[in-house]
């Protein structure tokens, strides 16, 4: 059995340390990014943010901040602020109908996460992707390579 070792991240969600617990000494009060904040703990429910996990004859490489408090599934600031952004470029396009930016804007929810209803995420996204405008849709995809899920990016072809 392994266990998780603690992760710093800043409020904009780079990484600061995945081994916080062990090594509280390569943590920040700032980002050196950034010069966010930084936290190892929810802010909705205080849980730890889980870092790297370890396990003997495990190593992992890399390590990607999670989106989502994995105590009490609240999306972390840096998950919240990406999505409010995406949502800002959607409420920008004026090219859209009100009923295709809402629709935009739910589908922006099911690429961050992976439901059942992301692949129709993914074909709402494509639909609307040569409305939204060349600008518009060039500051979503680096949102997106950012915050959606492995298979949300695979099905955008990003
Ligand atoms: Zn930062
Ligand atoms: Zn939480």
């Amino acid at each position: 059995m392994g266990t998780y070792n603690v992760a710093q991240i800043c409020e904009n969600g780079h990484v600061i340390t995945a081994y916080f617990s062990s090594s509280p000494e390569f943590g920040k009060k700032f980002c050196d990014q950034c010069g966010a904040p930084t936290l190892s703990k929810c802010p909705h429910c205080n849980a730890d943010i889980q870092g790297k996990y370890e396990s003997e004859g495990v190593f992992g490489f890399g390590f990607d901040a999670p989106r989502f408090c994995h105590n009490c599934g609240a999306s972390y600031p840096w998950t919240q602020r990406a999505m409010d952004s995406l949502n800002s470029l959607a409420e920008l396009t004026e090219k859209l109908s009100p009923k295709e930016r809402d629709q935009l804007r739910s589908a922006i929810d099911d690429l961050v996460r992976d439901t059942p209803r992301t692949q129709a995420a993914i074909a709402t996204l494509k639909i609307l992707a040569p409305k939204i405008g060349a600008e518009a849709w060039a500051g979503m995809r680096s949102i997106l390579i950012e915050i959606a899920t492995e298979s949300a990016k695979k099905g955008l072809g990003l």
